[in-house]
Parts: C-alpha cells; structure tokens; sequence
C-alpha cells in the first residue's frame, strides 16, 4: 500500500521532474478546497491565506458557483466568438450596470486583459487623441505587475521579471509609484495614451499608496486627456473592503481591468471595461480570443459576482480586514520579528525582519504551514495574507493566534 505521505512526496517528485521549474512552492500536496479550509494528500487541514492570489475571494468550491459551472457544462461551453451565444450578452449587461461602464470585452488571463487594456489604449491614442502613429506611450510605475507577458513585462521594473527576456517592447515611460508630481510631468508629454496603475501593489508586497493619489492622479488624467487604466485584478471584487480598490477614493479608471475572483477560482476570466468612446475604437478583427467570452465563462462570472454581493463578502472583507491589522499592530508592539503591517480590507502584509542567524519569511510560512495556516512570501521579507472573503470572526481570530503564535515564538 501507498501511504499518503508518498503520494504527497511523488507527486511533489512528479512536478519536479516534468515540470518546469518557474515556481518556488511551499511543500505542501493539496486535495481539497472547502470555503477558507484546505486539506493536503495525507488529509491534514490548513486555512488558506492566499486564495490563490485571491482569485477565490469566494471561497473554495463555493456550491453555487460550483452549480452553476456543471450545469452550463452540461449545456454548452465554447462557441468562440465566430457565431453568438446564449450568455455572453446577459454577462457583459450585469458587469456594466454593476461596475458602471458601458461596455465590457472579456478575456481569460490576467495578463490577456492587460494586453487588451494596452492595445486599447494605444487604438484611442491614435484613433481619439491624434497621437502620431508609431508614437504612443503609456506610462507605468516602478514595481508594478500586470502580468508575464513580453507586451507587460516590458514596462516592470523586476529583474526577476525582466532578466534575459529582451529585447523588450518599446513605448513606455516608468516613474515612481505614489508620486503626483512625477506623474503630472509625465503626463505634460502630448504623446501619453495612458496611465497603467494597480490601485494597491499586490505582487510587489502590498503597497498602499497615500491617501489622495488615485484621485489626484484621476484628476490629472481628465486635466491632460489621458486614459486612467486601473488594473483592479488582484485589489477588485471586494478584496479591499469595497467592490473596487478606486472606491476608496471614489474615482473610476478610463479601462477597468478585472480577472482572478472573477470566477470564484474555477477558471480563468478576465475583462475590460470602458465607455463607448472608448471601447468602440477597437473594430471587428482587430482583437480577440478564442475562449473569451464563452458561455461557461460568462455564467460563472455572473455567479461569482452576485456570490460576493448577495455574502455580504465585500464588508465582511473590510470588518475581518481590520480585526487581521489591529491584532497583528498589536503583535508588532510586542515583538521585534515584525517591522511594518499594512494593507486593506483582506490584502495585506506583515514584513519580517530576518533572524541574526539568516531565517526569513520563508522559514515564518514554513512554520505557518506546519501550524495549519498557508500563506507565501513575496520579495524575501513580506508575507501576504488574504484568505477568503468568507472568513469569519471566529476562524479570523483562530488564525490570528497561530499567526501571533508563530512569529512570537521565531
Ligand atoms: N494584474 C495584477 C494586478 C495581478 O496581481 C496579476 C496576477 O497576480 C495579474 C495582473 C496577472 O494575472 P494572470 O496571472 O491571471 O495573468
């Protein structure tokens, strides 16, 4: 008999051996997902911290999501764009009424909805704003990400994302991120299409920007007739505390770009949306995807958006968010592993000062991991934390214990 624990170690073996090797995983084998719980092969439970770069804002499995996946399955699930389908326009009213756009153009990646909001922006460049062709540019932040693709890592500042991948394409400006006057003197250029921001930096490590500088750079955008492209795929669908990361500020992109939760982690879908001034200067052959916009796509989209209003899951997200900051401020004043916590809503970060003996945030998750509770560090010294926006009180503050458990005793 094969015990549990080799199932685990071959399938780890497995991933090594015929895999690629461009992930650094936690050695953990997982089985199951169930709302904020997860369980790996030998069948010991773990509360998730990650949600997959928070792509299940809506839990693991949720059944409805989960129903109406199998149920569409059943019926029909690519037509590609070539003919109509039965879903796809029902999808794309729900999200523009919900987000306030008139128009919405689905993809599937993350990164496949950047490449559209880019493309689109340089269309309008030319097409509205009588940009000289060939001239375009958009202008990104330092530590950004948007993605792996050679259109996104372009403008990334990461040589983790950027060593040997060049020749890189052209057309971008980078300048610091939180920084209005840098981007005002960027924006002076007549050339500029766009200005390309997460409203919180997730990848980077959770940079939350001053207060003031999405609306000041809002209102720079409108001042110097630049589009505002706000990539909300990690900071949208409630993972804030509110439905959009730019409701913070009140303020609303030119180009919405959303992906992850947008299906509840079940598979990808992403989109765009902007107006029609905006949206229409892309025409009939110029963009596309041939799973964009199918069927099972468009009907789980609108689940898993009604799943997060109907839950309650955006203020439960802000109310749990702020119980995670208070108790790990908290833990910060009490001990000297912690150097900073900062976030919103259910995105956060607890930056760790290594050990005189060179133990990092790694070896905290490992320690986390063997505790119950799965989170990953970015760039050496900062872990996220963001489960499910289902968390509740009670299981929040089980995991704060093992998480002030952990780092006390590091
Ligand atoms: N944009 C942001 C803000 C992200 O956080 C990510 C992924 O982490 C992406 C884009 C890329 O999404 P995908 O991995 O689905 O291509």
């Amino acid at each position: 008999m094969v015990s549990n624990v080799e199932i685990g170690q071959s399938a780890i073996e497995l991933e090594d051996k015929y895999g690629a090797h461009n992930y650094h995983p936690l050695p953990v084998v997982l089985a199951k997902g169930e709302g904020v719980h997860l369980w790996d092969v030998e069948g010991k439970h773990y509360y998730d911290f990650l949600s997959a770069y928070s792509a299940v804002n809506q839990g693991h499995c949720h059944p409805r999501i989960i129903s109406t996946l199998i149920e569409q399955a059943k019926t029909l699930t690519l037509t590609s764009r070539a003919f109509y389908n039965n879903k796809l326009g029902a999808c794309e009213k729900f999200m523009a009424q919900l987000f306030g756009y008139d128009k919405v153009l689905m993809m599937n990646s993350g990164a496949e909805a950047n490449e559209t909001a880019l493309k689109l922006t340089r269309k309008w460049g030319y097409t509205k704003k009588g940009i000289p062709t060939n001239q375009a540019i958009i202008v990104a932040v330092e530590r950004n990400f948007h993605g792996r693709t050679l259109g996104i890592i372009s403008a990334s500042t990461d040589p983790d994302s950027t060593n040997n991948f060049g020749p890189f394409m052209p057309g971008y400006q980078v300048i610091p991120y939180n920084d209005t006057a840098a981007l005002e003197e960027a924006l002076k250029n007549p050339n500029v299409a766009g200005f390309w921001v997460e409203p919180i930096q997730g990848e980077a490590g959770v940079f939350v920007p001053d207060a003031g500088y999405l609306s000041k750079a809002r209102e720079l955008c409108t001042k110097y007739n630049v589009l505002l492209l706000m990539d909300e795929i990690q900071t949208g669908l409630g993972r804030t505390g509110k439905l959009l990361a730019g409701d913070h500020e009140d303020i609303k992109g030119d180009i919405l770009i959303l992906g992850k939760a947008l299906s509840g982690g079940t598979m990808p879908v992403s989109a765009i949306l902007a107006n029609d001034d905006v949206m229409l200067c892309i025409k009939p052959g110029e963009h596309g995807s041939t799973f964009g916009g199918n069927p099972l796509a468009a009907v789980i989209a609108v689940e898993s958006l009604k799943v997060l209003l109907d839950e309650h899951l955006i203020e439960n997200s802000e109310k749990m968010g702020q119980i995670f900051r208070d108790r790990m401020t908290a833990l910060q004043s009490r001990t000297e592993h912690i150097t900073l916590v900062r976030g919103k809503g259910l995105l956060n970060a607890v930056i760790i000062k290594p050990t005189d003996d060179g133990r990092t945030a790694w070896d905290v998750c490992m320690s986390l991991k063997n505790n119950g509770l799965l989170a990953k560090p970015t760039h050496g010294h900062i872990i996220r934390f963001a489960p499910p926006l289902i968390i509740n009180e009670a299981q929040m503050n089980e995991c704060c214990g093992i998480i002030e458990d952990v780092i006390s005793n590091f």
